[in-house]
């Protein structure tokens, strides 16, 4: 039987859950608002519409799920078969009717937040492996499910902004949009943040070259792919697109 709540203490993985649920309730508030009809309207992603990211968050909930039950039982289930599996999947349930859709979005997000409850300590140190090929502790799925919904929450394009992001998730992101230019090999442009304390030494620019300035949300909009609203360019010219993130 289910837990009713978390059976981790571990009070760090305690507020990771509490920040993933917090980002789904956001999540869902912004779909609840939207009509059936508005749901066709394209989002701030290219090429997808509403729907698709609706289908998306709620296929990349069950492909969480998989990784989480994966850490519970020890039996490896990858999140997606292929890259071109996920796709044609996130395709395909676009085309759901409205309801069928919200019901997907909602009963993975809670068909998740379950298996979370359910899984020991142990458990979420198991090792499982990202849809890019990384072994990651299952611990990690929460992070993984944090930024897809509160990410994807703006990608709706029906009121979410980075402004309403806590400062920590906005902090995370931005180490994590790094973590994966330094993996690529890319660059990196510097980012320098003005409403945070320079005195950390990790937002202090080397030189003011290629890189750009900003709020901690117009940054993590900008280094996340959403567009270059407020923030410019360091050294005074056009504000460079970032490199990719994801
Ligand atoms: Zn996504």
């Amino acid at each position: 039987m289910a837990a009713r709540t978390d059976r981790t203490d571990d009070p760090a993985l305690a507020g990771a859950l509490l920040l993933a649920r917090r980002g789904q309730a956001y999540f869902s508030r912004f779909l609840r608002d939207l009509r059936d009809e508005e749901l066709d309207a394209p989002s701030l992603v290219p090429g997808w519409s509403r729907r698709h990211i609706v289908a998306h968050v709620g296929l990349n909930a069950r492909a969480l799920t998989r990784l989480t039950a994966w850490a519970a039982s020890g039996v490896e289930t990858p999140m997606y078969s292929s890259p071109a599996a996920r796709d044609r999947e996130i395709d395909l349930a676009a085309t759901l009717p409205a309801t069928a859709l919200r019901h997907l979005s909602d009963h993975a997000a809670i068909h998740l937040n379950v298996e979370w409850r359910d899984l020991d300590d142990a458990s979420w140190g198991t090792e499982v492996v990202t849809a890019q090929g990384r072994r990651v502790p299952a611990r990690e799925t929460v992070w993984m499910r944090t930024r897809e919904v509160w990410i994807h929450a703006i990608d709706l394009d029906a009121g979410g902004r980075f402004e309403d992001m806590p400062a920590p998730l906005l902090d995370r992101l931005l180490d994590d949009v790094r973590a994966a230019w330094s993996r690529r090999r890319t660059l990196p442009p510097t980012l320098v943040i003005t409403d945070r304390k320079l005195d950390d030494g990790r937002d202090v620019p080397p030189h003011m070259d290629a890189g750009v300035v900003g709020t901690a949300a117009a940054v993590t909009r900008w280094a996340t792919g959403r567009g270059a609203a407020g923030v410019s360019a360091l050294d005074g010219t056009a504000v460079p697109t970032a490199p990719v993130w994801l």
